[in-house]
């Protein structure tokens, strides 16, 4: 159920107009989400064929970034007992840029919080606290700097580390559907991960609204962003999680401590031209905090917007004009 939700939270705003060219969507489930791409082009056959080619390289990109499949690049890869893996050029760049993320987050993003997912079990029916014996010991296996990597795409991991590319994955697979625009406006919705290319046709002066979702409602809207040529991504304690004693625990750890975050935030929304960027720095800002995640943006360049628990969006000062917190809504922008 919480799956719909985040699918609806992905939604968007779009204003209507006329002369639009012909559209064609294609809604599908792919890298256990919902996932829609939407092309305009003058005639629906082109824009059929690029939705359609890029609903395939995402799904080829799922299978080749999963942990939990029989084959493909990071299956394989978590199965060879530390051996070197021959990986698909696809899984090797994720990988590369993931453990380089890892590196200028000082590991916030880590690509190896697998055994975490595992042990915690989070959005699945077994989600339950771990005995802190349990937890201390998964910790001894995350750390980003297990992964080798090597030539000829290949990656050795060392330490029993085990990959898992679930907070980038989404985003590199946005860049490689938008790679495939051909020039064509298209609209990118993969789980929480948002892309608006080329001119809006259904917008006067061609930008896209994306809407930034409630997170005690995420079928809900409290505020949008006005972007054109980028991606928006979202990391919040709301996708999936239980509560225990009154306690929210969520998909996303501090690698440090191998618990989910605790702490004032709710979500992050980062916008950037490179979705993958963006979905790893969402998690890696997540999990940095308010305070420090503002400091990170500042120093890196990065557009984010932080929502806190006292219902304040905090941004940074390159989306100050694009923001726009909806009127009647319990949430307002931190002065
Ligand atoms: P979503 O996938 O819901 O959009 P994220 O992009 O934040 O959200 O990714 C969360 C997923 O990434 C988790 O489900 C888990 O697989 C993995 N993960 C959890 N914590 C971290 C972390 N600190 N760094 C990198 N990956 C993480
Ligand atoms: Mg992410």
């Amino acid at each position: 159920m919480k799956k719909i939700y985040c699918m609806l939270g992905a939604l968007l705003f779009l204003l209507t107009g006329c002369g639009a060219p012909a559209s064609y969507q294609t809604d599908f489930f792919a890298m256990d989400t919902f996932m829609s791409i939407t092309v305009w082009a003058r005639k629906e056959a082109q824009a059929h064929d690029i939705a359609a080619e890029a609903m395939q390289r995402v799904n080829a990109l799922g299978a080749s970034l999963t942990r939990h499949a029989e084959k493909g690049s990071i299956a394989a890869l978590n199965a060879a007992n530390g051996e070197a893996v021959t990986l698909d050029a696809d899984a090797y760049d994720v990988l590369a840029a993931a453990v380089s993320y890892a590196a200028l987050t000082d590991g916030a993003f880590d690509p190896t919080t697998a055994p975490l997912s595992d042990l915690w079990g989070i959005g699945t029916e077994q989600a339950a606290l771990p005995a802190a014996e349990a937890i201390a010991e998964a910790c001894t296996r995350v750390d980003y700097r297990n992964i080798e990597l090597l030539d000829g795409n290949r990656a050795r991991l060392h330490n029993g580390a085990q990959v898992d590319l679930g907070a980038i994955g989404k985003g590199y697979a946005t860049d490689a559907a938008a790679a495939l625009r051909a020039g064509q406006p298209m609209l990118v919705s993969l789980g929480g991960n948002v892309g608006a290319y080329g001119a809006n046709p259904k917008n006067k002066d061609g930008t896209w609204t994306i809407g930034l979702a409630n997170p005690d409602n995420s079928a809900e809207y409290i505020a949008t962003l006005t972007v054109r040529d980028a991606s928006v991504v979202t990391s919040g304690d709301y996708e999936r999680f239980f509560e225990q004693y009154g306690v929210r625990y969520h998909h996303i750890f501090d690698p440090k401590t191998g618990y989910p975050v605790q702490g004032d935030l709710r979500a992050v929304t980062v916008a950037d031209p490179l979705s993958a960027r963006a979905d790893a720095m969402t998690t890696a800002l997540f999990v940095m905090g308010l305070e420090q995640g503002l400091a990170f943006c500042a120093e890196q360049g990065i557009d984010a917007v932080f929502i806190t628990a006292d219902h304040k969006l905090h941004t940074t000062a390159g989306l100050r004009g694009s923001l726009t917190v909806h009127e009647g809504v319990d949430y307002a922008l931190a002065s």
